[in-house]
């Protein structure tokens, strides 16, 4: 049995005592993010040991993101043509919403900042004036980018023309939250999970850490019930200051050793299962949408997300109002064809969050410390977050609780304003014709945000009247959802009847004017893509 020994009193911070010895164990897409920021934030002056199970799979999803993700990858000075070609990425530039209202019905949540005319949100004049029965295209120009499939660059790499205000040097290595509201990145990333995770590996290998496939058979705790060290089926026990536990919906380290108690959101959010497929698409053929599709079905919703080699696609549903046999049958139906020889992969959802994230020296991030079903695609958004936390808040040896107080709250704000707005999803989508959809409607809300749809109802979203607390996403998302859905009846500000509207007219005309041109000068996704792989 070899013996890894990872602590050691060599200080090479100086006078600082930090935590220096981190250990994670996972190897899914969190364990890699954390130990390729942890390397990109501290290099050798943090030594990192990642153990995973040969055994234990990841979870083989998790393959669309948030626009904020660029900060990560920008983090790590990795550029798109680094890693994207590698793990068959494409780009995202909003999630559409597929039958959430009526069938037949779509519309766009896009990465996109609402336009503002005579101090009110273009959205609010939509309400007032409704150019079109589409506040989507109306109001944004990455709708109809959607609709026609177009890349966001052009053939010679350049963005295309937008709003969009560049992170300047001094943005550079900022926080996700601390960038909010300065710039909207206008798109997001689809890649292949399993070649991130491979590529991260490289990445993080590359730069010293190191990299042990075994298996975590015990947690040992110290008398202060603090974790001393791990004990491994082949390499013995693994000992650390920092320990991540990236041990997916098992929690090995945090839930199961330390007993921090998991707090579910089921009551709220009922969806508790998925069945997934990988499926092989010639997307020559079928065209590359740059969005996510979730489309509403009778017991949930199905998620399609275009890669540059395959799609992959799953039902996500609620146990209680369909059975896995059935969502497996529907998701084929809704597939075709392609799909007939891939492999089902049938996943149990655990919908909450630890009560702590962060207990004694034990971090958990990903599915261990919280995960709330995949619309809107936050999973890789609060590892994200909880990486760039963990940074901002890396404890020393005296272990000062402010650090991990604090990383515990803005863990959890995060989490729970992902739930009010997924929820929100549900409230307001006027799909009502089966009992999954009628029960959205009568289904416990969390208090808060009953209080602010009172509020949305006679005035759109604003910075004052979502989440105070950052959680990723601005008004703008909320105000697309509540637009889309249809559920909830919306009225224009009062004021709007007694301001001239010419500019609205003027802003409404410029958009679809913009939309035409950028349609008509951009290429698709799949010869942009085929492009840079000449
Ligand atoms: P896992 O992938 O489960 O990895 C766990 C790791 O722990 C593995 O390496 C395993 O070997 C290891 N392990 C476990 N036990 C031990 C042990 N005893 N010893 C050693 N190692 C051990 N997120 C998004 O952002 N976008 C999406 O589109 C999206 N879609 C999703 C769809 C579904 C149906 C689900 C369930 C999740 C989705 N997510 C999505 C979330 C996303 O998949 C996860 O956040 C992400 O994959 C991180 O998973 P993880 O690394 O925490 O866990």
């Amino acid at each position: 049995r070899e013996l890894i020994a990872i602590s050691g009193m060599d200080n090479r911070m100086g006078e600082f005592d930090m935590a220096k010895k981190v250990v994670i164990v996972g190897g899914g897409t969190a364990g890699w993010m954390t130990a390729s920021y942890l390397k990109a934030a501290f290099a050798d002056r943090v030594d990192v040991t990642l153990v995973e199970s040969g055994k234990v799979g990841t979870i083989g999803v998790g393959e669309a993101t948030f626009s904020d993700i660029r900060h990560f990858f920008e983090f790590l000075d990795l550029r798109e043509e680094d890693w994207m070609p590698a793990c068959n990425a494409t780009y995202k530039l909003a999630v559409r919403f597929e039958n959430w209202r009526e069938p037949g019905h779509h519309f766009y949540h896009p990465f996109e900042q609402v336009r503002t005319v005579e101090g009110f949100p273009l959205t609010d004049w939509w309400l007032q004036n409704r150019p079109s029965d589409r506040f989507d295209k109306d109001c944004f120009v990455l709708a109809s980018l959607c609709d026609a499939e177009r890349s966001p660059r052009h053939l010679d790499g350049s963005m295309f023309e937008n709003d969009y205000v560049d992170g300047s040097d001094n943005l550079h290595r900022m926080t996700m939250s601390e960038h909010q509201g300065k710039t909207q990145f206008p798109y997001a990333y689809h890649f292949e999970a399993a070649l991130l995770a491979k590529f991260l590996t490289g990445y993080a290998v590359d730069r010293g850490a190191k990299h042990l496939i075994d298996d975590v058979r015990h947690v040992a705790l110290d008398d202060r019930g603090w974790v001393s060290h791990v004990v491994t089926a082949e390499h013995g026990e693994i000992h650390g200051d920092l320990f991540i536990d990236c041990t997916g919906f098992r929690a090995v380290l945090l839930n199961q050793a330390l007993g921090e108690p998991f707090i579910s959101f089921q009551d709220t959010l009922p969806n508790d299962s998925a069945v997934a497929l990988q499926v092989p698409q010639d997307m020559f053929e079928r065209g590359i949408r740059p969005c996510t599709t979730a489309t509403a079905q009778e017991a949930g919703w199905i998620w399609t997300i275009p890669l540059f080699n395959r799609i992959g696609t799953g039902y996500v549903y609620a146990k209680d109002y369909c059975s896995p046999e059935e969502a497996e049958r529907t998701l084929r139906e809704f597939v075709g064809p392609a799909g007939a020889d891939a492999e089902a992969n049938h996943i149990r959802m655990r919908i909450g969050r630890s009560r702590n994230s962060w207990v004694n020296n034990c971090v958990a991030i990903g599915l261990s410390s919280g995960f709330v079903e995949p619309l809107e695609s936050t999973g890789i958004f609060f590892i994200h977050h909880a990486i760039e936390q963990l940074v901002r808040h890396f404890p020393d040896q005296a272990w000062n609780p402010v650090h991990r107080d604090q990383y515990n709250s803005a863990v959890a704000n995060v989490q729970e304003g992902i739930r009010e707005f997924l929820v929100l999803h549900y409230l307001s989508a006027a799909r009502s014709d089966t009992r999954y959809w009628r029960d959205t409607k009568t289904r416990r809300v969390p208090d808060a945000l009953a209080e602010r749809i009172e509020q949305w109802k006679v005035q759109l979203p604003d910075s004052e009247s979502i989440m105070p607390y950052y959680h990723g996403l601005p008004p703008m998302s909320y105000m697309c959802i509540l637009l889309g859905g249809g559920a909830i009846p919306l009225r224009p500000s009062p004021a709007l009847g007694l301001v001239d509207d010419s500019l609205a007219r003027e802003e409404f005309q410029l958009i679809a004017d913009k939309a035409r041109t950028l349609v008509d000068k951009l290429p698709n996704q799949y010869e942009y893509f085929a492009s840079l792989r000449r």
